[in-house]
């Protein structure tokens, strides 16, 4: 059987980038890779990447009026939307040049166009194109869901914020997971007046308790207004803005309402189903640890396989895609004790058991203390911190670590190598604070707040 390319790749972002570099750049195969849209996917032009830029613009307000505590004459203007909006889209089309670049100088043919699956070999351009490959990598990611009720088309998503023509002054968050508690600080910390609704009893459901219920304390503290237990059932345009209308409870005017309520695979229309690929009840494509689809030579990594959505895993099971099956180096990729943080402000960041799940697993001993950080405290700010420890009794093993505070995100990073690598609480205590910081908290943790 005759291929015109050793490895096809349906999709340009975190996974199939990865994968279609490593393939053709270090292996040497023949690669193709079709993209629809932007080149780069969620990560970099609307996840992120400009969610991240959104975050630093957004603490500035905070920043200016600490400024102002520290002796700095200093006050905060208004916001340039505009302004701020084009020099993001730059950076945006200055990032997807460089993956570009990247593709074409590891030897990869780029097709700008939606590929679909015929055969196990033959995926369809949209231009018509028929195109033959020994393997084809499905890494199409996904898509914000928004639940069907009346008037939901007058929702945004997070796709839409980056691209908004002025910002809107009353928003309505619905969602309490990533998205939805990161956008209601971002537009809270650009000025608008913020109402976070979620169904669950409290934000962030799935985190350590003692963390979300920091951080939902802190975002109330900041002017954000949090309603738990409460689902939207209706949309509508008034005079003034939307009516959000809550299952129970008062109508709510809002300029926007931003819908942050999970994310869906994008596997619709690939043909997929038809080829025999298995596919989950969320929609995923069903892979082994191989990324390995139930049609031999079909694969699939990243978001589309519902695993974990992250970019870095994404990254990672496109890596080891590539070295299994053209590096010949079988690789599996661990899911377990994968590091994230939630930018919100203040950030969380956590690896490992929560402490309600290490506690279900075994008896633990709980390390945590909560203080005001040295920086804001000066300010003025009542920010709270939190570093906290979750550790075996048995084997004196950090189960989990879950920090909420500024840069949590870089702190959590490094507790993950230590973490990973198997760490018990008296590897920590052996090792000397770097002091004055937030991080050495982790470091001088003494006596359990309590055991179970
Ligand atoms: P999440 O799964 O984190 O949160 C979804 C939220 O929507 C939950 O609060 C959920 O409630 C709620 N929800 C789901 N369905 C409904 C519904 N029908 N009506 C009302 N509420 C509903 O999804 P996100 O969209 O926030 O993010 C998607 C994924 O993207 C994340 O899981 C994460 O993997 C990734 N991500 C990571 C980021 C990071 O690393 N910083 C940033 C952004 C995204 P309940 O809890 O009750 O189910």
């Amino acid at each position: 059987m005759t291929f015109d390319y050793d490895l096809f790749v349906i999709g340009g972002g975190s996974g199939g980038v990865r994968a279609a570099r490593i393939a053709s750049g270090e292996y040497k195969a023949r690669v193709a890779l079709a993209e629809e849209d932007r080149m780069g996917g969620t990560c970099v032009i609307r996840g992120c990447v400009p969610k991240k830029i959104m975050v630093f613009a957004s603490a500035y307000p905070d920043q200016i009026r600490d400024a102002a505590r520290y002796g700095w004459d200093a006050t905060a203007g208004g916001f340039d939307w505009p302004g701020f909006r084009t020099r993001l889209n730059a950076e945006l089309d200055r990032l997807e040049a460089t993956y570009r670049a990247t593709l074409s100088g590891a030897g990869v043919t780029v097709f700008n166009a939606r590929a679909t699956l015929v055969d196990p070999h033959t995926v369809r351009l949209s231009s018509g194109e028929l195109l033959r490959a020994r393997y084809i990598l499905v890494a199409t990611g996904g898509r914000p869901f928004v639940p069907g009720f009346p008037g939901s088309e007058l929702a945004i998503t997070s796709n839409d914020v980056f691209g908004m023509p002025s910002l809107p002054g009353r928003v309505m968050v619905v969602g309490g997971g990533y998205i939805a508690t990161e956008f209601a600080c971002i537009l809270h910390g650009l000025g608008a007046r913020v109402t976070l609704a979620c169904r669950g009893r409290q934000i962030l459901r799935g985190f350590d308790d003692e963390a979300r219920n920091l951080v939902a304390e802190a975002m109330q503290d900041r002017g954000i207004k949090i309603r738990c237990g409460v689902t939207v059932t209706r949309l509508e345009r008034g005079p003034g803005g939307i009516l959000a209308t809550p299952a129970d409870g008062d109508i709510i005017e809002v300029d926007a309402v931003l819908y942050a309520t999970g994310r869906v695979p994008n596997t619709e229309g690939l043909g997929l189903a038809a080829l025999g690929v298995g596919i989950g009840a969320r929609g995923q494509i069903l892979v082994d640890r191989y990324s390995q689809t139930a049609v031999p030579s079909v694969f699939a990594v990243g978001d589309v396989t519902g695993r974990i959505n992250l970019t870095p895993v994404a990254i990672r099971e496109g890596h080891a895609f590539a070295d299994t099956v053209f590096g010949g180096t079988a690789r599996i990729v661990s899911h377990d004790l994968v590091p994230s943080t939630v930018f919100t402000q203040p950030e969380l960041g956590t690896v490992g058991l929560t402490e309600d799940a290490a506690r279900a697993q075994e008896p633990i001993e709980v390390y945590a203390t909560s203080f005001r950080p040295m920086q804001t405290q000066f300010a003025g700010r009542s920010d709270r911190a939190l570093m906290k420890l979750i550790v075996s009794q048995s084997s004196r093993r950090v189960l989990g670590c879950h920090i909420v505070g500024p840069q949590a995100g870089e702190m959590i990073q490094l507790a993950a190598v230590a973490i990973g690598m198997g760490a018990t609480k008296d590897d920590f205590d052996r090792t000397v604070a770097v002091h004055p910081t937030l991080a050495e908290e982790l470091v001088t943790l003494r006596r359990p707040a309590r055991k179970s």
